[in-house]
């Protein structure tokens, strides 16, 4: 199968391409609601033995189409094979995604609803979530309008070993990094790093990642494409940087 030509991809047929292929590679669909008529699900693929459990989502700003088109490829491309057990929603908004909008077709930011539940799709992937086992490390891919160069997100309060100087070298082959020192309003730790400090508990509104980090993973990253940059160049910039990720985790000790 060649690369997804995402120009050539219209947003309509996604979910039924990714369906196929995660069936292709050994994975479960599991339906979690149905929005605009397009399926918000979940795919997994347990491996048996002492491997770790990965969760990859993206798709929660429909108007962030490099992530969900960098998971299809890495799917079709037999990224998440036999080192890990995987648990991925590669489509959490289908209303913002067929619309090309960051919200929903309520106009709710998806991304800020973990902790009121008051979306059908938060409310179905949380009631997802609290089925499925913990997670040692997971990923939310997502791209920012306003940036020139690709950042993360890194909540990693254990001190485990970091995985975000791995992803920016893995960026930096395929694009800048960001330059800014306050991103979003936070100062970063190390250029194209952010490591929230304040207790995001503290936060009104919960972002997946600040759900993910309280309730189901130990080590949680956010990964952010430069709308600005063309979008072949951010899916491969995204596949790049998850398959740099993957491979430090799941290398045997
Ligand atoms: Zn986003």
């Amino acid at each position: 199968m060649p690369p997804v030509k995402a120009s050539a991809l219209a947003p309509a047929d996604f979910a039924q391409r990714f369906a196929e292929a995660a069936l292709r590679q050994g994975f479960r669909a599991e339906p979690l609601t149905k929005v605009a008529g397009v399926p918000l699900a979940a795919y997994t693929k347990r491996t048996p033995g002492p491997r770790p459990r990965l969760y990859l989502s993206a798709g929660i700003h429909g108007d962030e189409p490099a992530p969900p088109l960098a998971l299809l490829r890495m799917m079709e491309a037999g990224v998440f094979d036999h080192r890990a057990t995987w648990f991925i929603c590669p489509l959490l908004n289908p209303a913002g995604f067929m619309r090309g909008i960051r919200e929903n077709a309520d106009g709710t930011d998806l991304n800020r609803d973990y902790k009121d539940l008051r979306t059908a799709e938060i409310t179905a992937h949380v009631k997802w979530l609290r089925c499925q086992p913990p997670f040692n490390t997971t990923f939310c891919l997502h791209e920012d309008w306003e940036s020139t160069g690709f950042y993360l997100y890194e909540l990693n309060p254990e001190g485990l070993p970091t995985l975000a100087d791995t992803m920016i070298a893995a960026a930096r082959d395929h694009g800048p990094i960001e330059t800014a020192t306050v991103i979003d309003g936070r100062e970063i730790d190390e250029p194209g790093i952010i490591r929230p400090v304040a207790d995001p508990l503290m936060r009104e509104t919960w972002p997946e990642a600040i759900y993910l980090r309280a309730h189901h993973t130990r080590r949680s990253y956010t990964l952010e494409t430069a709308s600005a940059q063309p979008l072949e160049q951010r899916i491969a910039t995204q596949v790049a940087v998850v398959t740099a990720a993957l491979n430090k985790t799941t290398r045997p000790a």
